[in-house]
Formats: C-alpha cells, structure tokens, sequence
C-alpha cells in the first residue's frame, strides 16, 4: 500500500529506528539500480580513460607544450571522475552491506538515525549531514 509517499515526520517517535520489510526491500532496490548505474560509468570511464592514454602514447612525440599540458588536465580531470564513480560505487556496496547487516539508515558516526529525506536524496548515505561535513573537514 502506498501512502501517498508522504515522508511520516514522526517527531520523536519510537518507532523511527524501525523500517517495515517493504521499505527495506524498496531501498535495496534503489541502491542495486544506483550500483548497477555507477558500475557502469565506472566501466565506461575506465575504458575513456584507457583512450586518452593510448592517445597520449600515440603522439606523445611531436607535442609542444601548450599541447602536453591540456592533455594533463583533460587526463587529471578523467583521473577525479574515476575516483568519484569508484568512491559512489563503494558507498552504494556499502550501504546495501548495511542493509543486509540491519545496520543501514543509521548513521556511522555518531548512530543516530539518518533522516528519511537525506536517505531519500542520497540512497547510499552511511552518514547524517553533520558528520559527513566532519569527515570533509577532516579529509581536506
Ligand atoms: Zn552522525
């Protein structure tokens, strides 16, 4: 049954750290689609990235400067997106790991519950908000 897919604000409530076996399933759903999508922008920027190199070993010999150093930027930003999508990839693993575990929709710094709306936006979020800023802080 579809509740209107209202998001419950249920202040307070007891019942909040408990998800129904249909939400549960919803949300692996959501996250098997979300890894299978990244799995495959991952798969196609491996094999861009694979491109730009061979095109780089290719005509590495006749490059003057100007050209050497846009294919420096055009591979470091092939290099982040790699990164990115291997980064997007592990979290989704991950919280289809907690999922399975029981542990999901809680958060891994500090436990408490991950608001319904930010799972809502970030599927694979293991984190609140607040601690998610604590960790950039900290990684930056
Ligand atoms: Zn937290």
């Amino acid at each position: 049954m579809l509740v209107n897919g209202a998001v419950v604000a249920g202040k307070g409530s007891s019942t909040a750290k408990v998800r129904s076996a249909e939400e549960i399933e919803q949300i692996r759903v959501l996250l098997r689609s979300r890894y299978t999508e990244l799995d495959t922008e991952y798969e196609e920027a491996v094999a861009q990235n694979q491109r730009l190199r061979l095109v780089e070993i290719g005509d590495a010999a006749g490059d003057d400067q100007a050209d050497s150093g846009s294919k420096t930027a055009e591979r470091d930003a092939a290099t982040s997106l790699l990164r990115t999508l291997h980064d997007r990839r592990t979290q989704a693993e991950h919280a289809i790991a907690r999922l399975d575990a029981g542990t999901y929709g809680n958060c891994e710094g500090c436990s408490n519950p991950i608001p319904v709306e930010r799972l809502e936006v970030f599927p694979s979020a293991t984190t609140c908000v607040n601690c998610k800023q604590v960790r950039e802080r900290r990684a930056s």
